[in-house]
């Protein structure tokens, strides 16, 4: 538990969480048989989540990272700012994002339509969670972990002013 008393309640407790992310694994692996994937996790909130489905993926892959800030006070607008881009090409490769939850959907939405101009042979969303009441902005994640409610949550990746995310469990956070 955190040194202070910050959830309202558990979500997905670690069982939860790795039975759910071994499926996904599995999912996407059967689709990418032969296709040598390259999974791309949006740092910093993937982190829990991409280690565990990569352990998870049986096909042959390469990894690489991205990290992504909305301008601070206006996100709304959905301007997003690349901190950090991938080191490699992704011509020609068969993409997969990985990102921890997709909520307004301007992130990935500015995400896909930069990734799109680089040639890549396909791209696909791997979210862990999607909270689709609060979604701005089109997106279509293929790979769904759990859809949740229109609540903050916590752990295993995600952050309240950067804390939290070392929690090994998602729990909605107490306002
Ligand atoms: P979007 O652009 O889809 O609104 O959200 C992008 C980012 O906002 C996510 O990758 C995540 O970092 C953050 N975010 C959205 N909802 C939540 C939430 O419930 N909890 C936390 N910790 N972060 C969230």
């Amino acid at each position: 538990m955190p040194e202070t008393p910050v959830l309202e309640r558990v979500l997905f407790s670690e069982e939860q969480l790795a039975e759910r992310v071994a499926a996904l694994g599995r999912e996407i692996s059967a689709d990418y048989k032969g296709k040598q994937p390259l999974f791309v996790g949006i740092l910093r909130g993937c982190i829990m989540f991409y280690a565990d489905l990569l352990r998870n993926i049986s096909v042959d892959c390469t990894m690489d990272f991205m990290c992504l800030s909305s301008y601070s006070g206006t996100s709304s607008t959905g301007e997003v700012r690349t901190m950090l881009d991938l080191r490699e090409s992704i011509k020609g490769r068969h993409v997969v994002i990985v990102e921890d939850i997709v909520d307004t959907g301007l992130t990935l939405h500015y995400l896909m339509n930069n990734l799109k101009t680089r040639g890549a042979a396909s791209i696909e969303i791997c979210c862990l969670l999607d909270k689709p009441a609060n979604r701005k902005a089109e997106v279509h994640p293929k790979y769904v972990g759990f859809s949740v409610e229109n609540e903050f949550v916590i752990g295993y990746g995600l952050d309240y002013n950067e804390l939290y995310r070392n929690l090994p469990y998602i729990g909605v956070f107490k306002k």
